[in-house]
C-alpha cells in the first residue's frame, strides 16, 4: 500500500500548498482519505482526476476543511463518466450534519454511502474500519489494512483513550497536531496537541508518526519537537508529496 500526502494543512491551505488529502494506492486502485482546498490541483500530479481512476473518496467528517474539494472533484468525475461507462464516485462519509452532507450530491455523479463506526469494507484488497472520534462534528478514524502493512489516520479529534487501541501497532499512524500544548488553551474546536500525538504514537506502538493538519503558518519545527519527546519512533511532519510504501 503507498500513501501520498496531497496536502495537510488546516484550517487553509498555504500559497501552494493544500488542505488535508491522502492518496492510498495498492493493487492499481486509488483510495482518497478527504479531500480540503487544493487537494484536486495536488491529485493532477499523479492521476488524471477526470480519468475515473478514484476507486472511492473517504471522508472522515464533514469540515469544510476536510471535503471542499470535493465539490469540485464532482465535476472532474461528471467528465469521467461521460460517454463511458464510469461509475459514479462512491463517497464514504458520516451521516451528520445534515445540512453539510445535502450539498454533496450532484446529477448522480457521487454514490454516497454512510459510515458510523460499524462499518468495515474493503475497497481493491485495502480494508477499511472506523473509529469515532471526539470532535464537534461526528468524525470517524480510519485503519486501513493491506497485505499485513496498516496505516490508521485520526481524521480530527480531542485526545481519547480509545484511539490507543484502534491505533495499536499500526505501521503508520497519520494524526493531527493543530497545536503545541501551550498553545491548545480551552481547546472548543477538540485537537489534539503535538504532545498527545507523540502519547498515542508511543501507547499504541506505532512504527512511525506523521503529523499532519499542521497550521499554515509556521515550520511546524514546535510541533516536531513537542511530538519526538513523547514518542521514541520515527516522527516526521506532513508535506505535500510526502509519499512511500507501507
Ligand atoms: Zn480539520
Amino acid at each position: 500500500m503507498k500513501l501520498t500526502v496531497l496536502g495537510c494543512h488546516s484550517p487553509y491551505p498555504p500559497v501552494d500548498g493544500a488542505g488535508p488529502g491522502y492518496l492510498l494506492t495498492h493493487a492499481g486502485a486509488n483510495v482518497l482519505l478527504d479531500c480540503g482546498s487544493g487537494v484536486v490541483s495536488k491529485l493532477g500530479q499523479y492521476l488524471d482526476p477526470k480519468g475515473g481512476k478514484l476507486a472511492a473518496v473517504v471522508l472522515s467528517h464533514l469540515h469544510a476543511d476536510h471535503f471542499c474539494d470535493l465539490l469540485v472533484l464532482r465535476y472532474a468525475h461528471m467528465l469521467a463518466m461521460q460517454g463511458t461507462k464510469v461509475s459514479p464516485l462512491a463517497v464514504y462519509c458520516p451521516e451528520e450534519p445534515e445540512a453539510e452532507r445535502a450539498v454533496l450530491p450532484f446529477r448522480q455523479i457521487l454514490a454516497l454511502q454512510t459510515i458510523d463506526e460499524r462499518s468495515h469494507f474493503s475497497l481493491a484488497d485495502m480494508t477499511f474500519s472506523f473509529y469515532r472520534t471526539k470532535h464537534i462534528y461526528p468524525c470517524y478514524a480510519v485503519r486501513v489494512e493491506a497485505e499485513g502493512s496498516s496505516l490508521v489516520y485520526t481524521g480530527d479529534t480531542a485526545w481519547d483513550e480509545g484511539l490507543v487501541e484502534f491505533a495499536a501497532l499500526a505501521d503508520v499512524l497519520l494524526v493531527e497536531a493543530c497545536f503545541t500544548e501551550q498553545n491548545k488553551g480551552e481547546n472548543p474546536a477538540q485537537h489534539m496537541s503535538a504532545r498527545e500525538c507523540g502519547v498515542l504514537a508511543e501507547q499504541a506502538m506505532v512504527g512511525k508518526l506523521i503529523l499532519t493538519h499542521l497550521p499554515p503558518i509556521g515550520d511546524g519545527a514546535e510541533l516536531l519537537a513537542e511530538a519526538r519527546a513523547t514518542f521514541s519512533g520515527e516522527t516526521i511532519l506532513a508535506f505535500s508529496g510526502l509519499c512511500f510504501e507501507l
